[in-house]
């Protein structure tokens, strides 16, 4: 099994990867993990601590591994998920198509 990270973004995803990573963002699993991260944030965007945080961001996927497997969720930890206001969530994907900004937002 191969968990070893990459950066945010470098790695093209297939349409199979985001529909998986679709369906991951629906699961209790990743709403915990996404309250979690919020409530670590204390209201205040972790980007610029400023403004209320609106979704979260990956530093890094866990890679080699599917979204939402039992292996991605036990790669994924909370110190490479941020929550963000949209300024700063946007600041971080310049040019990235609109799939992957909608992806990140749920
Ligand atoms: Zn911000
Ligand atoms: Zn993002």
């Amino acid at each position: 099994m191969n968990t070893e990270l990459i950066p945010h973004g470098l790695q093209a995803k297939s349409q199979s990867w985001w529909a998986l990573y679709d369906v991951y963002l629906q699961t209790p699993i990743w709403a915990e993990k996404r309250r979690r991260v919020f409530e670590r944030a204390r209201g205040l965007c972790e980007g610029c601590g400023v403004r209320r945080p609106t979704c979260i961001h990956h530093l890094h996927y866990p890679a080699g591994v599917l979204p939402g497997s039992k292996e991605w969720i036990r790669a994924e930890k909370l110190f490479d998920l941020v929550a963000l206001c949209d300024c700063c969530h946007a600041d971080l994907h310049p040019g990235k198509d609109h799939l992957e900004i909608r992806s990140f937002a749920g």
